[in-house]
């Protein structure tokens, strides 16, 4: 009914993108399962006249309900289960099993980047795949089970900052399932297209909320959307799981920052982890060519390819005063830390859909289940 409707009125105004989504929404045989990315709750509402860095999740999610989404999912429960599977991985890594340091491959221009440029490397790069994807293979495998619906009639939406997630979601080796992890993204600015041209008065949703199982994430998963989050999110589960004993306080602010390279060493309890994170490519040379030598003093490193990661990604809302970019950028991080702040749960591991989502469908981190599904192997998949 949707696609009848409104399809004359986007003609001029849309890629080829919106389509599917419009067709999928009307086909009462299809299924719509959504995932949103933090990035997106922070910064939908500039879009309709909010000021820089709104926090949005309950109109978000609202506004996904009122375009008549089977489920309205979150990227952010993905993030906290790419923090289980990543931090696995290191501490196996750290063991001896794989190369150091590892660096996270979250972001589909990163890694991309590491392909064209860095290919000897690529062993580096974690086997994890993005939150996006993992979510996606979630949405047809264990969210189609507890839906009781089958994977084949689900459509599944990311709704990203990122137009380099487009290119993600295509990759072939995104299907491990047997079936397409995302079938479509779009942008932040696609959706405040999509909700004006259908009419939805965003600033007057009551907030709603994200539907369970695959909607429910902590802190960590939420600051995922800004460099060094990554990092942070991984440092709060990786120190409990090493030593058993939480950090002091989950609030890591020297790993947070804006563009450019920073460097950090975390003591904990008798461990020791040394990190480096990158926002932007600008000077990532220096630091690839000491990896290539040998000579890199640090296990992991966060890589993100925008200036203050996703909340400055290609599918944010445009700012149009130059002067204004820098405070755009930095009051969407603001919100995504206050939100992180405001949640019950603020560590991954903690999740407790996490946790159910392990004990009835998964099995353990890097177990054969999930080795199946959420991971990659980076140096078979390189593209042209
Ligand atoms: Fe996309 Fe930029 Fe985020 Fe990378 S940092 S995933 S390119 S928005």
């Amino acid at each position: 009914m949707l696609a009848t409707v409104v399809e004359p009125l986007f003609a001029a105004h849309y890629r080829g993108d919106i389509f599917p989504l419009l067709a999928a929404l009307a086909d009462d045989e299809v299924s719509t399962f959504v995932q949103c990315a933090p990035a997106v709750r922070v910064a939908l509402g500039e879009e309709f006249g909010m000021p820089y860095g709104s926090l949005t999740p309950g109109k978000l999610a609202a506004a996904l309900h009122a375009l008549g989404f089977t489920k309205v999912y979150d990227t952010n429960f993905a993030a906290d289960l790419t923090i289980m599977e990543e931090g696995a991985e290191l501490i196996a890594r750290i063991g001896g099993q794989g190369k150091l340091p590892m660096f996270t491959s979250c972001c589909p221009g990163w890694v991309k980047f590491v392909e064209d440029q860095y290919p000897d490397l690529l062993e580096h790069l974690s086997s994890c795949k993005s939150p996006q994807q993992m979510a996606g293979t979630l949405f047809k495998t264990y969210g189609a089970q507890e839906a009781g619906i089958a994977p084949e009639k689900i459509f599944s939406l990311a709704v990203m900052p990122c137009t380099c997630k487009k290119f993600e979601c295509e990759r072939p080796e995104m299907a491990a399932s047997g079936y397409r992890d995302v079938d479509l993204v779009i942008t932040t600015r696609e959706l405040a297209q999509l909700l004006k041209h259908v009419g939805i008065d965003f600033l007057a949703l009551a907030d709603a909320e994200f539907d369970n199982p695959l909607g429910c994430y902590s802190g960590a998963g939420n600051i995922f959307g800004t460099t060094g989050g990554v990092m942070e999110a991984a440092l709060r589960s990786a120190c409990e799981v090493l030593t058993g004993k939480p950090l002091p306080s989950v609030e890591l602010d020297y790993v947070r920052g804006g563009e450019g390279v920073r460097f950090a060493t975390v003591q904990h309890e008798g461990v020791e982890l040394r990190v480096a994170i990158a926002a932007g490519l600008a000077d990532i040379a220096p630091l690839l060519e000491q990896v290539r030598a040998g000579e890199a003093d640090f296990q992991f490193m966060e890589v993100m390819c925008c200036p203050m990661g996703c909340v400055s990604g290609g599918g944010q809302p445009k700012t149009l005063l130059p002067s204004q970019v820098l405070e755009a950028h930095a009051g969407r991080r603001a919100g995504l830390y206050s939100h992180d702040k405001a949640l019950p749960v603020r560590k991954s591991h903690e999740n407790p859909e996490i946790k159910k989502l392990y004990e009835k469908f998964l099995g353990e981190p890097l177990g054969h289940q999930a080795h199946e599904l959420l991971h990659t192997d980076h140096t078979l998949q390189r593209r042209q």
